[in-house]
């Protein structure tokens, strides 16, 4: 049996088709259903106030936007933050700022790459990592 610590509540559980415990499983389908409900009613609320209002952290709502589980199409003024500076966003990982940041100083790093590692590169690397940190 494949045991391993539930990354939401912290508790042993059986890994047999999720990554998460059946009770974290059910909780988070009881917020999914309390937000497409709260938006059924409300196609114009931002992701603060559907927050605010249902009780579910913005982390999971905009979970459920990226697994594609809420769709922006029917909630135009839904966006998420950023996964860098959580400026609020409608697409991708990252807004255009953050995007253009992070291209401009990988280029950096690959020009920079025949000579030893720079501060840049570095620095390049440190974001990536923080990235893979918020999966
Ligand atoms: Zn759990
Ligand atoms: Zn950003």
């Amino acid at each position: 049996m494949d045991l391993a610590n539930c990354p939401r509540c912290g508790r042993l559980f059986a890994r047999h088709f999720r990554d998460i415990c059946q009770n974290c499983y059910a909780e988070i389908e009881k917020e999914y259903e309390v937000c497409t409900e709260y938006l059924r009613k409300n196609k114009g609320a931002t992701i603060t106030v559907l927050s605010e209002e249902t009780g579910v952290s913005i982390k999971q709502i905009t979970r459920f936007i990226k697994e594609g589980r809420i769709s922006l199409y029917n909630a135009p003024n839904l966006s998420y933050p950023c996964e860098v500076c959580g400026v609020l966003i409608r697409e991708g990982n990252m807004c255009g700022n953050c995007l253009n940041r992070l291209r401009a100083e990988v280029q950096n790093a690959t020009a920079g790459s025949d000579r030893h590692e720079g501060p840049l590169s570095r620095r390049t690397y440190q974001i990536g990592d923080r990235l893979r940190d918020k999966e």
